[in-house]
């Protein structure tokens, strides 16, 4: 019987970065022009925990389907229709 193929995707949770914005919506009013810096530096991003800092995961069926929340957190699907249904609310801006 032919192994279960799986191949890597880009992590939806942080697109691919491999780091997440632990900082939320920003306002650069709110900082100092030099924490701007460090903010652009990407000096208070965190490593992505999803995708542990690759920006890719490994796509497998019989693994459960992580995507990104409205505010970028990870929800998990066990069910592929689930996970569709997620991506397509996300597209209309509903979720
Ligand atoms: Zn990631």
């Amino acid at each position: 019987m032919p192994r279960e193929q799986s191949h890597w995707e880009i992590c939806s949770v942080c697109k691919g970065e491999g780091t997440l914005d632990t900082l939320g919506v920003v306002n650069p009013h709110d900082f100092s022009d030099q924490e701007w810096e460090d903010y652009l530096d990407g000096r208070f991003r965190t490593q992505c925990g999803t995708c542990r800092g690759t920006g890719k995961v490994r796509s497998d069926a019989s693994k459960p389907i992580v995507l990104a929340g409205s505010n970028g957190q990870p929800v998990v699907y066990d069910d592929a229709a689930d996970a569709s249904e997620h991506r397509l609310r996300m597209q209309e801006g509903e979720c």
